[in-house]
């Protein structure tokens, strides 16, 4: 019932390049509320309304999908430059698109490191000509991630990739000193330090959540203070020099606690959590298999009911992916072995619909703030994460709520399939995504 009707509506006779697609969406909910027609035209929500009538449109049967502002992603591992083994510019935008993305963010831990102009330039530009969604590299904080020195953050917010987002993610930047001077820095150009909160001696060789799962298997724990001790300490680092700081993947309920401390007294922190730390726990390790395994872990049940809360209250601003794919011989080794890390894209929105929208915690304009709005904003990322809403870039994800497959990471576009939730039965399935109104995905494919 999604196809677009081409039969007397045909794109312009150019082929139809970026500007030169009309799509008339007739009859979608618009982020949940009543059936509304968009016009999507000159990249642009043209027109709002009901029965419209667009004799160069093609038309799109969207009764019974919810339109949402298309997904901004603040945290993506897209492997390029360096591991094309595990996935490439091209194939992990692909599958944003897939997952309802309109734009993501590609952290910095690639081969080169992007700690340079240059480096985030090539990124930037392999997004532009992928096409499938904005590409907005995240600048390394030090030099090769080594947490030493800081590294080019002025070049690479001055280069063409306009770089707002500096982390080290994959490492924490565990020098206090260094951590304060890359938030005084980033300041003159509106720039945001993520940090990924790990206390490196607290962490050493652990495996998995510190506690009675990790006991019963044998496994080094990660325990939740070496969390939130750099949190909260980057937390009042942020304060003294009044700088912005955003945390990576929050895992457990101690960290949320001092967020919404911080956040009330002041603090410019803002803060992420991926799908797998809403959904899973660490007692999916028991078979250690090592899909379940990652960095920070999985928690326990009271720190997913946590963060689930601090999601719907706002504690916690936004959904990350956190998508780290991986090829098959870096996952399907012993659990010390292992490599850390899921993949998430494709299946972010629906793991979302579970965890927050079908526990009533989240309504689907929650989800699109959460999803698209505040990550927006705290990337510094333009003509993204707008309302829908007429003269609005036409950014729009259309999702079918009351689909039901079981998660085939066989059929992801992603090149790895290192997802944790094969074979979990999740709700919804994005239907199309439109790229300032390019179709980007039709009918739950990618359109080329
Ligand atoms: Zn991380």
């Amino acid at each position: 019932m999604t196809s677009p009707d081409n039969s007397d509506k045909r794109r312009g006779a150019d082929g139809g390049s970026a500007m030169s697609e009309e799509w008339l969406i007739a009859g979608a909910s618009v982020v949940g509320g009543a059936p509304r027609d968009l016009l999507l035209k000159d990249g642009v929500i043209a027109e709002i309304g009901e029965n419209l009538a667009a004799p160069g449109a093609t038309v799109l049967d969207a009764r019974g999908l919810i339109a949402l502002p298309g997904l901004v992603d603040l945290h993506t591992h897209l492997r390029e430059p360096g591991r094309e083994d595990a996935e490439t510019v091209e194939t992990g935008t692909r599958a944003a698109a897939l997952g309802g993305y309109t734009a993501v963010h590609a952290m910095a831990n690639t081969e080169p490191v992007a700690d340079t102009a240059g480096v985030v330039e090539q990124v930037w530009r392999l997004g532009e000509q992928a096409g499938y969604v904005d590409v907005r590299p995240v600048g390394a904080v030090t030099v090769n991630l080594g947490g030493k020195q800081l590294a080019e953050l002025g070049a690479m917010a001055d280069s063409a990739a306009r770089v707002r987002v500096f982390s080290d993610d994959g490492f924490c930047v565990a020098d206090p000193l260094l951590m304060r001077r890359a938030l005084e820095y980033v300041k003159a150009f509106d720039g945001v330090i993520a940090q990924h909160a790990q206390e490196p001696r607290l962490t050493e060789g652990a495996q998995l959540n510190e506690g009675e799962v990790a006991s019963r298997l044998g496994l080094a724990g990660w325990p939740a203070a070496a969390e939130e001790a750099i949190i909260a300490r980057d937390c009042l680092l942020a304060a003294h020099v009044d700088a912005a700081l955003h945390v990576c993947h929050v895992s457990t309920a101690g960290s949320v606690e001092i967020i919404r401390w911080a956040k009330a007294k002041g603090v410019q922190v803002t803060a992420e959590v991926t799908p797998h730390h809403l959904l899973l726990t660490d007692d999916l390790a028991e078979h250690y298999d090592p899909v379940f395994k990652v960095n920070p872990p999985l928690r326990t049940k009271a720190d997913v009911d946590a963060l689930r809360l601090a999601l719907a209250d706002g504690t916690i601003d936004c959904v990350a992916t956190d998508h780290a794919p991986h090829p098959v011989e870096a996952k399907e080794a012993e659990w010390a072995a292992a490599a850390n890390g899921m993949t998430g894209l494709e299946t972010a929105l629906r793991v979302v619909h579970k965890a927050m929208v079908e526990t009533g915690l989240l309504d689907w304009a929650g989800v699109a703030d959460r999803m698209s709005a505040r990550p927006a904003a705290i990337g510094r990322l333009p003509g993204h994460g707008q309302p829908l809403t007429e003269g609005a870039p036409a950014n729009v994800t259309l999702y079918d709520p009351a689909a039901a497959t079981p998660v085939d990471p066989a059929t992801h576009a992603s090149k790895s399939r290192n997802s944790p939730f094969a074979g979990m039965a999740l709700p919804g399935q994005v239907r199309a995504t439109f790229l300032r109104g390019t179709a980007t995905v039709l009918d739950g494919k990618v359109t080329r």
